[in-house]
């Protein structure tokens, strides 16, 4: 039979009117059967989510020996949510012991993942489902990374035969046996291993936008929703900045191919986006998936004669970035010359002369030179490779604008086009880029 699993996140979970607005999406399909939440988000601009509320909590209980105050707060919304929704349990109790058992562990990562803990509790009740803890099925490594095997079998053992069932995300439990959370937005992962535990046919996951957007909305106004996208191209993407999904999340579902559907609670009717396995992929028509960008990179220039006959050349220059733990983005390269594209945060003034200090010394360069200020922008789309005249297109369009291209750089998967342009340029050609595939904005 199929299933499908459903992450709501935090602006679906806001207040009790929202909750059941979820209510009536998931008894509107019986495939829904096994519901994954975030902590209640923001209502409004400028209120705070229940989650930035417990790390405030917590910070307060160490700094000051004091409880009552921060949770105070998160009392009074899940009173509220409780109240709005008509709850028949004394879900007051559940607050006080939640209370005393965070005053009991001590801990930022405990505390914070109360939000997701109480909020599940109030789904289950509200949809009629088995609640079943993060913290007895997700379970993570010494070394802090997921243990996926074990919480992939834990999770199917619990769900097996429930018919519907609500957990909470963002946590489960260290190899010290402790409480532990992933890394912010993490109940996006926490959905797509239940997905995998049970080998959902689809992941959906429900959010307050209708799917990705080809293009960021604040440089170009209404750009279109993508309907398909392949999650080489959403890992293309989501690195250059474009953020719906946590960038985590696709890795247990693209292992056995369960395609993630992006959805709006606020207008369930919309499409949305469709994630798929490349091979499942259908394209939508487009030659271009998506354009989207990142600023502030530096970038080395290393010239150096007959570079390419001098053996380890590349070596000894990745080794001096490695040593100093600088990461480098990309590697355009030439016969006799390379270039490191680094995220400038990463070089401060006077770490960036010792690299440059340290390469002198070990490959002898002709010329270096450094480049900062300097944007990254992709073009993504699998329909790229096999349609001539693309790249044409796309430095016409960058040229029409008078945007000077400062490195180029097509991925080997034939899937992106990166180029470089100065940060003062970056809206320009996205926009530039943008119109070139899409038409005019609107
Ligand atoms: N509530 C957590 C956060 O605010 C996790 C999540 O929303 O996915 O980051």
């Amino acid at each position: 039979m199929s299933v499908k699993v459903c992450k709501f996140g935090g602006t679906s979970m806001a207040d009790g009117n929202i909750i059941s607005k979820v209510k009536r999406i998931i008894d509107s399909d019986s495939e829904r059967k096994f519901i994954v939440v975030s902590a209640p988000g923001k209502r409004y601009s400028g209120d705070v989510k229940i989650t930035d509320l417990l790390y405030h909590c917590h910070e307060q209980m160490m700094s000051e020996g004091d409880i009552e105050q921060g949770f105070g707060k998160i009392r009074e919304r899940f009173t509220l949510i409780a109240k709005e929704l008509n709850l028949k349990s004394d879900f007051s109790a559940v607050l006080d012991e939640t209370m005393a058992r965070i005053e009991r562990e001590q801990s930022e990562d405990f505390t914070a993942s109360r939000g997701e803990y109480l909020c599940a509790r109030i789904v289950a009740e509200v949809l009629d489902a088995k609640f079943i803890d993060a913290e007895d099925v997700i379970f993570f490594k010494e070394n802090g990374s997921l243990d996926g095997e074990k919480s992939y079998r834990a999770v199917a053992e619990a769900l097996n035969g429930v018919t519907r069932a609500v957990l909470p995300g963002f946590y489960g439990t260290g190899a010290d046996g402790k409480v532990k959370t992933f890394s912010r937005g993490g109940s996006d992962i926490s959905g797509a291993i239940v997905a995998r535990a049970v080998s959902a046919t689809v992941y959906e996951n429900w959010t307050d936008v209708s799917g990705f957007l080809a293009c960021d909305p604040r440089i170009v106004e209404c750009p279109k929703t993508i309907k398909n996208i392949s999650y080489k191209e959403l890992r293309e993407l989501s690195y250059m900045g474009a953020n719906v999904l946590h960038s985590e999340s696709i890795f247990p579902v693209r292992k056995v191919n369960i395609p993630i559907q992006i959805k709006n609670t606020f207008r369930p009717d919309d499409e949305g986006t469709l994630i798929l396995p490349t091979f499942r992929y259908v394209p939508s028509g487009n030659i271009v998936t998506g354009v989207a960008g990142k600023k502030n990179f530096t970038v080395i220039f290393i010239e150096k004669s007959h570079m390419n006959e001098e053996v380890g050349f590349m070596a000894e220059v990745l080794d001096v970035l490695s040593e100093e733990g600088v990461a480098v983005e990309h590697i355009p390269s030439g016969i006799d010359t390379m270039s490191l594209v680094i995220d400038s945060a990463l070089l401060p003034d006077l770490k960036l002369n010792r690299v440059l200090e340290r390469i002198k010394q070990a490959v002898a360069p002709d010329i270096i030179r450094v480049i900062e200020n300097i944007a990254l922008i992709a073009t993504v789309g699998h329909g790229m490779s096999s349609s001539v005249g693309t790249s044409a297109r796309l430095f016409n369009a960058i040229a029409a604008a008078d945007i000077n291209i400062k490195m180029i750089d097509q991925g080997s998967s034939e899937l992106n086009i990166i180029v470089a342009v100065k940060n003062d340029d970056y809206e320009k050609c996205i926009k530039a880029i943008y119109c070139e595939f899409f038409g005019k904005a609107s």
